[in-house]
């Protein structure tokens, strides 16, 4: 302490002046993350949204239809279609890219790291998994997970469009920049769409950003907190 207060020459004063910066600096940043943590572990409530048991049926001809689909390349090197998963009455549905390795594995959409941050959000919203809906753009995994090319896209949205038809939500749920701007037609940043509300086919859409950027960048986990919430609002009113 003596020896802080009292430096024996300018290079070490800046030393530690330096250190003190930094351990200072650290603090701050330990405190924003702890904030955003415990935002997390405050979850909304249970919600009352009235949502229609699990209907599988509404989707047993369309699911026939994508089983063995050989539209695009892509199912050249799919290990498993990744349909969808959910409730098929859901108010919510979010919507990702394409399905990575673990969701080709299982034959199921977020179902790995990312997947795993969702499920705390849609806790953290006052619901579960059971009582959303959750797919992807692309039923198949694109190699290396790389993005999704136009033909792509222009061959397997129908599908996405006949889920959202027979789901009816009342909000959608883009994650990710991707998916915004292919759902939403536009070039524009997910850092200038997210945080309002457009449209998608008639349906109220809010991207936001994708779990896996939020487990690379933890304190997005605000403005992913703040949009859900604008989400959850707009189911409330009805
Ligand atoms: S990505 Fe879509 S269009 Fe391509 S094979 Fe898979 S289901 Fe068919």
């Amino acid at each position: 302490m003596t020896e802080s207060l009292s430096p024996s020459s300018p290079d070490q004063f800046q030393k530690e002046l330096l250190s003190l910066v930094k351990s200072v600096k650290g603090q701050v940043l330990n405190a924003e993350n702890l904030y955003i943590e415990v935002d997390w572990k405050k979850p909304l409530p249970p919600k009352k949204i009235n949502i229609e048991a699990t209907d599988k049926e509404r989707f047993h001809d369309l699911c026939k239809e994508v089983a063995d689909c050989q539209r695009c390349p892509l199912a050249g090197t799919r290990k498993n279609i990744v349909f969808g998963d959910g409730n098929a009455a859901a108010k919510i549905v979010f919507v990702g890219e394409a399905p990575g390795a673990d969701e080709d594995e299982q034959g199921l959409p977020f179902v790995g790291r990312a997947g795993q941050l969702l499920t705390k959000i849609i806790n953290a919203m006052g619901l579960e998994r059971k009582d959303v809906y959750i797919c992807n753009i692309l039923k198949c995994r694109p190699p290396g997970n790389r993005n999704p090319l136009p033909d792509e896209i222009r061959l397997c949205e129908p599908f996405l469009k006949q889920q959202l038809q027979r789901i009816s939500p009342q909000i959608i749920c883009a994650l990710g920049s991707f998916a915004a701007k292919t759902l939403l037609r536009t070039e524009t940043p997910i850092t200038a769409l997210r945080g309002r509300f457009h449209f998608y086919e008639g349906i109220k859409l809010m991207p936001t950003y994708h779990p896996a950027y939020l487990l690379r960048n933890p304190s997005a986990k605000k403005q992913v907190w703040e949009d859900v919430q604008m989400i959850i609002k707009e189911i409330e009113a009805g």
